[in-house]
């Protein structure tokens, strides 16, 4: 946030989700509304719909993969199992004055500048307070009772309200459902399960709108594998030569390296994950993210989730710095094994004859950071008036039918072309305001093609088609509107 272009950037485009209907805050007109819950609105559900049908076609029918769609609710046992219960907690300390919370691990990073790792144990946070005499920043009394916050929310169901949770991540459905879909089915290892849907985490700051949100929606993909044969991966061979831009641990530049390379020097410890990491990057490539942009970062002992065995980050650069937008992690036999042990249901499966328990590769995607991510991008702010440079396939409106005067017999005409093509694509019908303004409001919304009904549309039936990246105008004839419309929207 330091340059200003980077803040201009944030502060418009929440600007424009604000006023042109993309998303808000939740429970916004009352004064106890509690942070990080935010709403979509029309433009902001069109947009997210076209991601997720993105993320399906371009990984979950590319793959082969299979979707569920699972309980948001899901009972105590499942949690003791995952390790949720017992280690998905944050670090946290109160102010013996003022009772203001800290996250104790981000408190003590801004003070001294030092790296706490989520995982440092209370004692040695608090010998750091003690050594750097960190106070309450509000009051300055005090830090005491440092704990660990977890981070679930707890419900109780039914009249006796029985401990249950809103899950903190979607693929705990896609592990306790493995048996069942593995064995209906019938699929050999490897393959892969997919689910999109909400997820809630009680984060203690919730902050910058859609990165950091207690609800959120989350796209997860679960990979099962025999680990003994993560290598005998021929999907993978197509890739070999794909070009990851990797950010190993412990350099500070990404590096271009094949698949092939990263596998040989050990970077990457399998075909299988390599396969997927290559997949992911092009899913964000495919998306309109230039490649500098994108990195898979390694993470260290000290930053993986307490399941990763082994786990990189894919990153977006955003003038807000690089966003984490999918955890890329090898579970091991963390999931299955858990669950085994909790559940007495036997999780192991027959592959080629032989006993295993599957580990687990998984791409977990933030869904609404990726859209934060994808508007920013496509934000031109380059010709003073903003301009929302969307690829077609998500843009939240596909045309606009805008007659040319506010009047008879334009509206009518105009009105009628809406009708012919609102079932086939996303339009919008608007007579307010002068042509010139009307172009200028579609752009800032990404509309990428606009349509105007003037005076010769009266006498020969044609249109003219406005292009928003080229503002090239083109005449076409009534009798070939729809196909030419999606002849450019690709
Ligand atoms: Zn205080």
């Amino acid at each position: 946030m330091s340059e200003p272009e980077g803040s201009r950037k944030y502060g418009e485009i929440v600007r424009l989700a604000l006023e042109r209907g993309f998303f808000m805050p939740s429970c916004e007109i009352y004064g106890d509304a509690p942070a990080g819950f935010w709403d979509y609105g029309p433009l902001g559900v069109d947009l997210k719909r076209k991601f997720i049908e993105f993320w399906r076609r371009e990984l979950v029918k590319r793959d082969g993969m299979l979707e569920i769609d699972g309980s948001q609710v899901l009972s105590k046992k499942v949690f003791q199992a995952s390790g949720h219960l017992e280690s998905f907690v944050d670090p946290i300390a109160k102010c013996e004055q003022c009772r203001a919370i800290y996250r104790l691990d981000k408190l003590i990073e801004e003070k001294t500048g030092i790296h706490v790792p989520e995982r440092m144990n209370l004692e040695e946070m608090k010998r750091l307070i003690e050594e750097h005499d960190i106070k309450c920043g509000k009051c300055g009394g005090k830090l005491i009772d440092l704990s660990h916050f977890n981070m679930m929310f707890r419900l109780g169901v039914g009249v006796i309200g029985a401990d249950a949770y809103l899950r903190p991540e979607t693929c705990q459905n896609i592990f306790i459902d493995f048996l069942r879909i593995h064995k209906t089915m019938r699929r050999n290892l490897p393959f892969a399960i997919a689910q999109v849907g909400k997820s809630f985490r009680n984060e203690i700051s919730p902050r910058q709108g859609l990165l950091r949100m207690r609800e959120f929606y989350q796209a997860e993909i679960e990979v099962f594998f025999n680990p003994k044969k993560a290598n005998e991966f021929p999907k993978a061979d197509p890739m070999m030569d794909y070009e990851l831009r990797l950010k190993p641990l412990g350099r500070d530049e990404t590096i271009e390296i094949t698949c092939k390379e990263a596998l040989d020097s050990g970077l990457i410890s399998s075909r299988l994950i390599a396969y997927y990491l290559s997949l992911i990057q092009q899913f964000y490539e495919k998306a309109g993210i230039s490649r500098e942009k994108i990195r898979l970062r390694q993470l260290g002992d000290d930053e993986k989730a307490f399941y990763a065995v082994e786990a990189w980050d894919l990153e977006v650069e955003t003038s807000l710095g690089w966003i984490e937008l999918v955890a890329c992690n090898n579970r091991g036999g963390h999931d299955l094994g858990g669950h085994q042990r909790f559940s007495g249901h036997e999780m192991e499966v027959l592959d080629d004859g032989e006993k295993v328990l599957p580990h687990v590769f998984e791409l977990s995607m933030g869904v609404d950071r990726s859209i934060y991510c994808i508007l920013e991008n496509a934000l031109d702010l380059e010709g003073g008036k903003p301009v929302l440079r969307l690829p077609p396939h998500f843009a939240p409106i596909e045309v606009a039918v805008l007659p040319l005067l506010s009047k008879e017999p334009f509206t009518s005409k105009a009105r009628e072309i809406y009708e012919m093509l609102k079932l086939d694509f996303d339009v919008e019908y608007d007579e307010s305001g002068s042509i010139g303004r009307r172009y200028l409001r579609f752009d800032e919304v990404g509309v990428p093609i606009c349509i105007t009904i003037d005076h010769q549309t009266l006498e020969d039936d044609t249109v003219t088609l406005r292009f928003r990246d080229s503002s090239m105008q083109l005449r076409v004839d009534l009798g070939e509107l729809a196909e030419t419309i999606k002849n450019h929207l690709g």
